[in-house]
């Protein structure tokens, strides 16, 4: 009986990893046409320094707009694609699209706002990610220095030492590296020290418990603090409520992205928010 149990256990198995593959393939196949047919599009998110208000860049956030599904987050279809073919073509698409409006923005006078971008572990491991990027800085002709790319803890540390030497390089063409969702990636302390990043990202996770529970107020302020001691940027994720932005000016935050400010918005509203530059309670989109 026992026999019998592993058995249809193990056919369960089985029958489930096929279906995970045939979902998977379908999906890619939706996406590949998707790409075609222009329903992907970027969402961008105002980032704004805390103690003046003032827009400080955008992070770039993919969108897709199916035509049954409606808009579908990048959490119910990237998880899905990590490690596809289809995977690294997003990615790069995201990286053009973001880098061409950041030269658009340049070109209409807002040569001061960043545009942060958020590279997947495949695309960090991807030998094309240097000479692509180094491409798309010279045919737009932007200024690198408005470049972020975003990281998480755990992509970084899975090879400390070749994430050392790739980051060098992207800082050497003189983009900006962040460290997203800090603090979830069980990364220790010496880990992080050897990481030459110029902006930690602190967790949205840390940010909602922040009012209610003194242990995520205490990590938010010890973070703040040691990333600031240690020469570096700090920023915000997940401000939806105006107690929250308060209290991470009061704690010396510099930046800080969230609902509160505005949700991700689409590119003809991005016209909209360069117009008003300071920030004044919600954006009115
Ligand atoms: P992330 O990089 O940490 O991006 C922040 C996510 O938090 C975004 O979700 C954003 O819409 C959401 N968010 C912003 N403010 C708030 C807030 O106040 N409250 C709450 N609850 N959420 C907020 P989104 O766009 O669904 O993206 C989810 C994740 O998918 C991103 O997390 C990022 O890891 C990944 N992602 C998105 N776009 C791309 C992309 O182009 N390439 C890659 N590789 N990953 C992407
Ligand atoms: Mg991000
Ligand atoms: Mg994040
Ligand atoms: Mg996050």
């Amino acid at each position: 009986e026992a026999k019998l149990e592993r058995g249809s256990s193990f056919r369960f198995f089985n029958s489930s990893m096929n279906q995970k593959i045939v979902k998977q393939v379908e999906l890619e196949n939706e996406a590949r046409i998707a790409l075609k047919e222009q329903q992907f599009f970027l969402a961008l998110q105002p980032q704004i320094e805390l103690a003046s208000k003032r827009l400080t860049g955008f992070e770039a956030l993919l969108r897709w707009n199916h035509p049954q599904r409606g808009l579908v987050p990048p959490g119910d279809f990237l998880p899905m694609l990590e490690n596809t073919a289809m995977m690294s073509e997003l990615d790069f698409w995201v990286m053009e699209k973001a880098i061409e409006l950041l030269s658009r923005l340049e070109t209409n006078g807002y040569r001061n706002v960043k545009m942060a971008i958020n590279l997947s572990a495949a695309q960090f491991a991807n030998s094309a990610l240097l000479p692509y990027l180094m491409e798309l800085i010279e045919l737009h002709k932007v200024d690198a220095r408005n470049i972020e790319l975003e990281l998480t803890e755990t992509v970084l540390v899975a090879d400390i030492e070749r994430a050392v030497d790739v980051i060098q390089q992207i800082r050497a063409l003189g983009c900006k590296l962040a460290v997203d969702d800090f603090g979830t990636g069980y990364s220790s302390l010496s880990y992080l020290k050897m990481i030459p990043s110029d902006i930690i990202k602190i967790d949205r996770s840390f940010i909602a418990g922040m009012l209610e529970t003194e242990s995520d107020r205490n990590i938010v302020s010890s973070t703040i603090s040691m990333v600031r001691s240690m020469g570096q940027q700090i920023i915000a994720e997940g401000i939806e409520q105006p107690e929250q932005l308060f209290q991470l000016a009061t704690m010396n935050c510099q930046y800080g992205q969230g609902y509160y400010i505005s949700i991700p918005i689409d590119e003809h509203r991005l016209w909209d928010v360069l117009q008003t530059k300071v920030y004044m309670g919600r954006w009115q989109l």
